[in-house]
């Protein structure tokens, strides 16, 4: 006889399966019905009504779920795995705003160690604690009785039969009220845990595998470049091309905001070199959808159905002939650099530029000369394009964005945790991080401008943030839905007075076109124009630069 008794007996696996189905479906899902219950149409019993309603028809559809995924075998494991992501998700969503759909779960898939630990907070850890830890040792420690695999099989798919039979039936009663609620509020659709992480998860899954099977495409196979110029491989044009990474329009002073976030750029546009573009969209609002569309061929509708693997404007620009090159100093390019030298700049050894082994945005500077003359001499005769991918204004850690000399604006938020700091000190590292993207670029063109030959710098952003507008934070949000905060991004160009002149360009006609819409879509097609190449891929009515040449 044991000393100590079981406190009770053990568990039937489908009885412990439904006491898990009640932890995610009430509180595994607490930004849900918060979020629903704060909707302007919910008020009054009919609003408890629906509540109760919908409350039951995710504990049915989660235990019908649930009676499909888990067998005794991973009982114990898929039960923590599943309190881990809905407490994980459940904080982001109810801190940041952000949903979880598939794009989003590619985000997560691709984050590193160091965005991962940005992300790190004590109120995330608490959620953690709460929703994961403690309910995750209770779940482990209970006894689960054996049953025969085919009678357990049979009572475990009886479950969730009716789980399916409660469901449909409970919204056959008020299928109006729910389908209307679903459609007016289409992010609800992407909260509700755990469906929306296992039909993310599920879609990145298969997309990758289909995608991965498929050959690439090449493209402009046809693509001409410049001829070389002489015996200088330093004569021949250098263009400079900055992905900017979580800059917003909004707050981009050469945009007309209301602090001074851009004055360097705003001297540089008073000499008559420098456009900035001020109603420019973006493909994404995240990084893993907007870097490869913008050096896409497709734009942002073919990219966004595109079954197919395609080059892109780097392998059209290599094959033309030129020398290019991409410094990264983010988490990668997203694919878009594999057949081009590339270069990681975050861990380099410069200490004025590099404090605490992770580099600020004009370590890529510092290395560009190096990397530049490893480029094949023939190569850099034709011309050069280099692609600098910046940190720029990465969230939540604004802060770190901006060396210590830099920071204009005043208290900043150092926590990363961003719903515990004021609005205004959000704004203020955030802005900040915007003004060193003005020093950075500044500083670009500058060294450009010392250069002896014709020289141009592009600068575009990738997303948009949101900075607690509607309660919304950082970025991500499902394209449709997202505010403009997260789709408007800054574009700008500048180009060396050599630049001009070789190429008839006429300044006035490129500033007449500043105001107008123009998107991601436009990057590729006015990118292959600065490079001179010609090649039948290139749309001349995407091109922002085409009409612009006075005729020689
Ligand atoms: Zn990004």
């Amino acid at each position: 006889m044991p000393l100590t008794a079981p406190l009770r007996a053990p568990w039937h696996p489908t009885a412990l399966l439904l006491v898990l189905a009640l932890w995610l479906a009430t509180l595994g899902n607490f930004p849900l019905w918060t979020a629903l219950w704060r909707l302007p149409e919910m008020h009054g019993p009919q609003a408890v009504a629906t509540l109760g309603l919908l409350v039951l028809v995710v504990l049915a559809a989660t235990l019908l779920l649930l009676s499909l995924l888990v067998w005794p075998r991973w009982l114990k494991p898929a039960g923590l795995l599943l309190l881990t992501i809905t407490a994980s998700s459940s904080y982001f969503m109810a801190s940041y705003g952000i949903v979880i759909d598939p794009t989003m779960a590619t985000n997560v898939v691709q984050t590193d160690m160091g965005e991962a630990l940005d992300l790190l907070s004590w109120p995330l850890l608490v959620t953690l604690t709460l929703g994961a830890a403690l309910p995750g040792i209770w779940w482990w420690r209970q006894p689960v009785r054996a049953v025969g695999a085919v009678r357990l099989a049979g009572q475990q798919l009886g479950a969730g039969l009716l789980g399916l039979l409660v469901a449909v039936a409970l919204l056959w009663t008020s299928f109006q009220d729910v389908a209307s609620l679903m459609r007016n509020h289409k992010q609800l659709r992407y909260m509700v845990n755990p469906f929306n992480t296992v039909y993310a998860v599920g879609r990145v899954a298969v997309g990758r595998t289909t995608q991965a099977q498929k050959p690439l495409r090449p493209l402009g196979e046809d693509a001409r470049g410049p001829a070389a110029t002489g015996t200088d491989p330093d004569g021949a044009p250098l263009i400079v091309l900055v992905v900017g990474e979580t800059a917003r329009a909004a707050n981009f002073g050469l945009g007309g905001y209301g602090r001074d976030t851009t004055p360097r750029l705003q001297a540089l546009q008073g000499q008559g070199d420098l456009v900035y573009f001020s109603n420019v969209s973006s493909c994404g609002t995240n990084t893993q959808t907007s870097v490869p569309c913008m050096f896409s061929h497709l734009g942002r509708d073919g990219y966004a159905d595109a079954s197919e693997r395609h080059e892109n404007l780097l392998d059209v620009l290599q094959r033309a002939g030129l020398a290019v090159l991409w410094l990264d100093n983010q988490s990668g390019c997203k694919g878009v650099c594999e057949r081009v030298p590339n270069v990681d700049t975050r861990a380099l050894d410069f200490p004025d530029v590099c404090p605490d082994g992770q580099c600020l945005d004009e370590a890529m500077l510092r290395q560009l000369p190096q990397e530049l003359s490893k480029l094949p001499a023939e190569r850099r005769a034709r011309g050069t394009v280099v692609v600098m991918h910046q940190m720029g204004s990465h969230g939540p850690a604004y802060y770190k964005r901006s060396p210590q000399a830099l920071k204009r604006f005043l208290p900043e938020c150092t926590s990363h945790a961003l719903q515990e700091c004021p609005v205004e000190h959000i704004q203020n590292a955030y802005d900040n991080s915007l003004r060193y993207t003005d020093h950075f670029l500044a500083e670009t063109v500058q060294w450009l401008q010392a250069q002896k030959r014709p020289t141009a710098l592009l600068y575009l952003s990738d997303h948009g943030e949101s900075l607690g507008e509607k309660g919304l934070y950082l970025h991500g949000m499902p394209y449709r839905m997202a505010p403009k905060e997260q789709t408007q991004v800054p574009m700008l160009a500048w180009i060396s007075k050599p630049l001009q002149q070789d190429r008839h360009w006429d300044m006035a006609c490129l500033r007449a076109k500043a105001g107008q819409p123009w998107s991601h879509d436009n990057l590729f097609h006015t990118l292959l124009d600065v490079a001179s190449i010609h090649t039948q891929v290139h749309v001349p009515a995407l091109d922002i630069l085409s009409d612009c040449a006075r005729p020689a």
